[in-house]
């Protein structure tokens, strides 16, 4: 599949990978918004929340503990972190490949940055 997130899950692109199994991947985000700022993937390709299917519950279920288990390894899971899956056009999504960033390492502040 011609996406971006699809080839660094088939490692034709280099990231940064903190975590990895058969179902999925983490790597750093190239602009990091935090200290600690890390993108969770599925390795199969689902655009967006919008597109998940209640077939894909396991793998959501998975993508989840696995954001839970890169705050423990970048050792934020104390201090706090945030999940975040933007979600199409009002939720800026810019890459449509399902992601969850793990954001942390500061205080974030309240929710939304546009308002
Ligand atoms: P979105 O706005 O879709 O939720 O977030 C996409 C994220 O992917 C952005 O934070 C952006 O910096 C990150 N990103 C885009 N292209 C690449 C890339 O090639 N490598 C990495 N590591 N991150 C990327
Ligand atoms: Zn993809």
């Amino acid at each position: 599949m011609d996406c971006i997130f699809c080839k660094i899950a088939r490692g034709e692109i280099p990231a940064k990978t903190v975590l990895e199994d058969e179902h999925l991947i983490a790597f750093d985000d190239i602009a990091p918004l935090a200290p600690v700022h890390t993108l969770v993937i599925p390795k199969k390709h689902i655009a967006n929340m919008g597109d998940a299917d209640d077939e894909d519950r396991e793998l959501l279920g998975r993508l989840m503990l696995a954001a839970r288990d890169v705050a423990r390894k970048k050792g934020v899971d104390e201090s706090g972190f945030r999940l975040i899956a933007n979600t199409r056009s009002d939720g800026g999504q810019e890459v449509y490949h399902l992601h969850v960033h793990v954001i942390g390492g500061r205080p974030l502040g309240r929710m939304l940055l546009g308002r």
